[in-house]
């Protein structure tokens, strides 16, 4: 019998998407401003809390892009940057004409290890005798970064900080949401992400006036006249208001989504808790809440199984699987970077797998995964 394929992470319209689109097309609402767009700000804004703005992209990598813009992040400044993350991370500080500095991972939440990030600070300062500009920490298949420890030393040195809360869309950490610690953060509405709007993404601010100026440079920099007048360089990074429909929608099944994430998760975790060579990464206490967005393990090297052979065994069973993020220390087009490195994602790299996790995996998907995972080490 003809098996249906499991996919990594699916867009799944479950909401009442089809309404908002088709009162967008009733309306003629179908350019890059209207009541989607605005109403689809408001939900994210209720969900982020804190006072903050948030503002709707064409993207998430327009979202940086944007932070990176608001900060007067330019030509010779550098910016570090999480290493073992998505190239969206660290293409926007290029844009700028800055240079990405790379910071590696703390093994525990594989995200940006914060006294490595001291030292990078310290140094980048002994050898260029100026500050990094901006940090840009990441969430990295929705696991919270240990970001008090980060913010202390962003502060300590005065340095503003964009979170790339792209992956972590719903994650919390000591129940605050993230993408809500930093001076920015970052959300991705991709067809892959948490919830999509097919493609979009959203900046979240930290008041009415650096929103204000968003939105200026996301419309082109369009001065408040009656005729054209730039005084800067924009960019055409508005989302349309029928993306925002989309987003809306997706927004009344959030929950559910969340849910069904870490549902699979506990699957995962119990189907696999007595095979030894696998370790399903998993908040490693209460402060941490991930939305697991992807469900990723480690496989044991000593047993001679590599993840890309897990890729292909999968395969073979109609699974889609995927390897780790490939450091950005490790990209030939960022070979020229400085980076501080200390092993710990070129080893994530190296042992690690991101198994589906979306809303169209079911249960048996889960435990099929399970097994053949489970057979595959013990071979
Ligand atoms: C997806 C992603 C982005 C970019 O988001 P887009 O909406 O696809 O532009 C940025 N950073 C990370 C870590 C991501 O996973």
């Amino acid at each position: 019998m003809e098996q249906k394929r499991v996919l990594l992470c699916l867009a799944h319209m479950s909401g009442n998407e089809m309404q908002y689109i088709q009162e967008a097309f009733d309306t003629n609402w179908v350019v890059p401003l209207g009541p989607n767009v605005n109403a689809f700000e408001r939900d994210l804004e209720a969900m982020v809390g804190h006072d903050k703005r948030v503002v709707a992209l064409a993207s998430g990598t327009a979202a940086i892009h944007l932070a990176l813009v608001n900060l007067g992040i330019k030509r010779g400044d550098e910016v570090i940057v999480q290493s073992m993350t998505f190239s969206a991370s660290a293409n926007p500080v290029v844009y700028q004409g800055a240079t990405p500095v790379f910071v590696d991972s703390e093994p525990v939440t594989w995200n940006m290890d914060p006294e490595l990030l001291e030292h990078a600070i310290k140094d980048r300062i002994a050898k260029t005798g100026r500050k990094p500009r901006a940090i840009i920490p990441v969430y990295l298949y929705g696991m919270p970064a240990m970001i008090d420890d980060i913010m202390e030393v962003a502060r300590r040195y005065d340095i503003p900080v964009v979170e790339d809360s792209a992956e972590g869309f719903g994650s919390r950490y000591r129940d605050q949401v993230v993408g809500t610690f930093g001076d920015y953060g970052i959300m991705s509405f991709n067809g892959n992400k948490m919830i999509t709007t097919s493609g979009g993404g959203a900046l979240i601010c930290p008041d009415e006036e650096t929103a204000r100026r968003t939105m200026f440079y996301a419309t082109q920099a369009r001065e408040p006249f009656p005729y054209y007048l730039h005084r800067e360089i924009g960019y055409n990074y508005r989302m349309s208001n029928i993306c925002a429909g989309i987003g809306r929608g997706q927004m009344t099944v959030l929950d559910e989504h969340l849910a069904h994430h870490r549902h699979l998760c506990d699957l995962y975790v119990d189907d696999l808790r007595d095979v030894d060579a696998i370790t399903v990464h998993v908040n490693p206490d209460e402060r941490f809440d991930s939305n697991y967005w992807l469900n990723t393990i480690l496989i044991d090297p000593s047993t001679g199984v590599t993840p890309e052979q897990a890729r292909q065994y999968l395969d073979a069973h109609g699974i889609e699987s995927r390897a780790l993020w490939n450091p950005m220390h490790c990209q030939p087009v960022f070979a020229s970077a400085p980076a501080y490195v200390n092993g710990v994602s070129e080893r994530l790299f190296a042992t690690g797998l991101c198994l589906p996790s979306g809303p169209c995996v079911s249960d048996d998907d889960a435990h099929r995964i399970a097994a053949l995972l489970r057979d595959l080490v013990s071979k």
